[in-house]
């Protein structure tokens, strides 16, 4: 029977570490500020925003909502994104993704300032990344490398499969057990063989977007599972993209849905807003 990885116990430690430093850096009369931009009224959108802001008082950072209409232009929302840039009281920058069908949501991301991007998705810190440079990393799969770390689990010399290779989650988490010396494989909707490749995984990080996709016979026996997957299911009850009951019977460790990976994302955007004042505390 697997170890549960305690994403609720982690990412509370997180937090509480994250307030002491803004703390201090109230001290020295620095208020750190998060400007989050939400269009339109989307149920899930507005669920994560407002976690965002609870996330954002706990921990001492000012929050300044920004709630535009559904009907915004790209335009207008470019102007907002531009004046916020200029805003030398802002900090940080979050638009709340995903935008309306009529918004470029590249163009968007591509304007928020690298020195404010606390989301990780501009290319700048993509690259950052990339070439090893400190910059902001996208907050899931940063959230996965702390899950890992925190709880004793060795990256160096593992072998580490990643599923899915979006921008938000798969690539740039692969980037990142790769700087921790893991020896990474990715795969993707046309991986041959997918089975194979994930049953010789140390470490397999799941982002597939399919609920329960991953059962027993994708792991190898003793393996760390790592869930980022989120769903609800007919009885609105969350699930993530591993079947939990039969691979917590194989695995070594495991990350339950919710109270895994999900309670992650939040904090380190927490980590993200405090590392805007000081480049050194950027990943
Ligand atoms: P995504 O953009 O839909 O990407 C899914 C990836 O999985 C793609 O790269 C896709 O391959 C790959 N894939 C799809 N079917 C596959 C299959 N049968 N075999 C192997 N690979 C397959 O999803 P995402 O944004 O990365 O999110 C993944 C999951 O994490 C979702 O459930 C999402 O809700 C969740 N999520 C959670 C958090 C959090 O805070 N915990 C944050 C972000 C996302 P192709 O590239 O070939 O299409």
């Amino acid at each position: 029977m697997a170890v549960l990885i305690d994403g609720k116990k982690i990412s509370a430690q997180i937090k509480e570490e994250c307030r002491e430093k803004a703390a201090r850096y109230r001290e020295q009369g620095i208020q750190i500020t998060l400007a989050v931009v939400q269009v339109g009224k989307d149920p899930a959108s507005t669920v994560y925003v407002n976690n965002k802001k609870k996330a954002c008082e706990y921990v001492g950072i000012r929050s300044l909502p920004y709630e535009l209409d559904e009907n915004v232009s790209q335009e207008e929302l470019l102007a907002l994104v531009e004046r916020l840039n200029q805003d030398s009281a802002v900090n940080g920058i979050l638009v709340q993704l995903p935008l309306p069908a009529h918004i470029d949501e590249n163009k968007v991301i591509y304007a928020i300032s690298p020195e404010k991007d606390v989301d990780g998705f501009h290319p700048y810190s993509v690259g950052a990344l990339s070439i090893g440079l400190k910059g902001y990393v996208s907050c899931t799969p940063a959230g996965v490398i702390q899950l890992l770390k925190r709880t004793g689990i060795e990256i160096a010399g593992k072998n580490c499969v990643v599923m899915g290779r979006s921008n938000i989650v798969g690539k740039p988490m692969s980037m990142l057990l790769l700087r921790e010396n893991g020896t990474v494989t990715v795969t993707h909707s046309k991986t041959e063989n997918l089975k194979e490749i994930t049953r010789q995984a140390d470490i397999l990080v799941v982002a597939v977007g399919k609920p329960r996709f991953v059962t027993a016979d994708f792991i190898k026996e003793g393996a760390v599972v790592i869930d980022v997957g989120i769903h609800r299911n007919a009885d609105n009850k969350l699930c993530g993209d591993v079947d939990f009951d039969s691979v917590k019977e194989k695995a070594g460790a495991i990350t339950p849905v919710p109270g895994g990976v999900g309670v992650m994302t939040v904090a380190m955007l927490m980590c993200n807003c405090i590392a805007s004042v000081e480049i050194n505390e950027r990943a």
